[in-house]
């Protein structure tokens, strides 16, 4: 999408914000009638005031969901009729682009690129999971002459979901999108930072035909809304995605309850892994800086330890401080920005306190360290890259969830091999060299759940994300996270 920086700033200046919560069909304030203020990190002004959600409001949120889910409305439609009405829904997004991708702008400081990139995102994902409903059918088991053996897959019911801020629509829709097409109800309730782009997708979602409480929108904080979600009786899934830290409560929450069935999608601490045979050193330096750096490092798979050989290190060193140039933070509102704003003040002074610790532990910053825009009233942090970090250190350990790359070097494969997997989370790995032995075997015994070879992006709907470890189970996009929507069901007919 061509973005010009005076049709930005005309469509923002109109915007107007959806800011009550959003239940079987209709906007509503919150029962106890509580606001949070909710502030741009892009100049730290007052953007609007939302609902604040709680138990009742969930309540409220899951009666809706269960009652259309039994009616069948919705559940029991023609899957190529609710394809259509999917697709519809992707039109409209598309025809709202802008408005979406600048209310994400706004809510978390992403530049208008890449949010209106990323809405383009939610809409491709959308449109596939469409497309695959009418396409995909049921067994029948190989059995006896006199026996029908039907193994059917069925949506789950209510499924709630539980998403973070750095991609406020992108990772809502990885779960909206196959819950809907396979025929579930659905209740987001996104992070309390960025909740503006799915109340607006709300009205959306009814324009294209959703019935009524099929999907529904409930801001709110985490240990209220969020917690009333995952402890409900009567919700059959929760879908979260965010820190290790919650994603834990959530298996909690599931055992105190109903025993939902529960996906997480957490933290990472990805390697990625600079050999001295790498096809193209230059390449891999570029894609180093772009992958730490987009979205300000607040990525789960970014990859955020870099491990060189030690025989190639200054080399690609020189080279990386070159391409993270391009990434110092300016207004999110220019087209050609490519790195904007924290998404608030308690993520910076985290990221801040991060770049301390490493120097006190005894890593070096070679470029960046600091925040920058400051009289923007926002919230900037140079990209920030430290060399001599050893994989012991509390810079290499945590998710800082931040643009500051931690560079550990290394020699020979066997020693890449065992720093790349000391580590608690396994979502994402790189490996950068021509040797196809050596990739292949390093591949197999990494133990993340994605292996990207001399390439930084699997940027396709039709692979798995997820991770090992405490980067989570279960897996979003492709057809696997159909069967995250959905149950198996036998039916065993004996004919005479
Ligand atoms: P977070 O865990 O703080 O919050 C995520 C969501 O959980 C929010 O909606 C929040 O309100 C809710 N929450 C917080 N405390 C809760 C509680 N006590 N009970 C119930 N819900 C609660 O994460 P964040 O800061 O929003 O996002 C950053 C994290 O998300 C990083 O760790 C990142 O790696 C992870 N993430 C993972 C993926 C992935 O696909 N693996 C993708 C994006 C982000």
């Amino acid at each position: 999408m061509t973005l010009n920086y005076e049709e930005v700033i005309k469509v923002k200046n109109s915007l107007s914000f959806k800011n009550q919560a959003f239940i079987n069909g209709k906007y509503v304030n919150s029962i106890s009638g509580k606001v949070f203020e909710n502030y741009s990190p892009v100049d730290g002004a007052l953007v609007t005031s939302v609902a604040e959600c709680d138990i009742e409001d969930i309540n409220n949120a899951v009666k809706a969901a269960r009652s259309v889910f039994e009616k069948g409305s919705w559940s029991r439609m023609a899957p190529n009729k609710r394809k259509k009405i999917l697709f519809k829904l992707a039109d409209l997004m598309k025809k709202n682009i802008l408005e979406l991708g600048l209310l994400e702008t706004l809510d978390m400081g992403k530049p208008i690129s890449a949010a209106t990139g990323d809405i383009a995102a939610c809409i491709s994902c959308l449109n596939w999971y469409a497309e695959a409903i009418d396409k995909i059918y049921d067994d029948v088991a190989p059995t006896r002459d006199n026996i029908i053996a039907m193994i059917t897959k069925e949506p789950l019911g209510v499924v709630g979901a539980v998403t973070p801020w750095n991609y406020p629509l992108l990772m809502a829709f990885w779960k909206i999108a196959p819950a809907l097409a396979t025929g579930n109800s659905f209740i987001l309730k996104p992070a309390e930072q960025s909740p503006l782009s799915a109340l607006r997708v709300s009205e959306l979602a009814m324009e294209a035909g959703v019935p009524e409480g099929v999907f529904n929108v409930v801001p709110g904080f985490g240990p209220t809304a969020g917690k009333a979600l995952g402890m409900h009786m009567d919700v059959d899934k929760l879908g979260f995605t965010g820190s290790t830290e919650v994603g834990k409560l959530f298996l909690k929450y599931s055992g105190d309850s109903n025993m939902k069935r529960v996906s997480l999608e957490c933290g990472g601490k990805s390697p990625n892994i600079i050999f001295a045979d790498a096809p193209d050193l230059d390449l891999a330096a570029k894609q180093a800086a772009d992958g730490m750096f987009f979205n300000s490092g607040q990525v789960c798979d970014a990859p955020s330890r870099l491990l060189i050989e030690k025989s190639v290190k200054n080399e690609f060193l020189e080279k990386l401080v070159e391409y993270s140039k391009p990434w110092m933070p300016n207004d999110p509102f220019q087209p050609d920005t490519s790195m904007g704003s924290m998404v608030d003040e308690n993520q910076t002074s985290r990221v801040l306190d991060y770049i301390e610790t490493g120097k006190s532990e005894g890593a070096k910053i070679i470029t960046g360290g600091e925040q920058v825009r400051k009289k923007s009233g926002g919230y900037y942090i140079a990209p920030t890259i430290f060399e001599g970090v050893k994989n012991n250190m509390k810079i290499a350990k945590e998710e800082i969830f931040g643009p500051v790359l931690c560079a550990i070097d290394f020699e020979g494969e066997d020693e890449a091999l065992d720093i790349a997997n000391d580590t608690d989370y396994g979502l994402n790995a790189i490996i950068w060299s021509n040797d196809l032995n050596k990739v292949h075997k390093i591949a197999k015994r990494i133990r993340s759940g994605k292996v990207l070879v001399n390439s930084m992006s699997d940027g396709d709907m039709s692979v798995p994300h997820g991770g090992y470890k405490q980067s989570g189970f279960g897996r979003d996009k492709s057809l696997e996270a159909m069967g995250q929507y959905t149950q198996t069901k036998l039916t065993w007919i004996e004919l005479k």
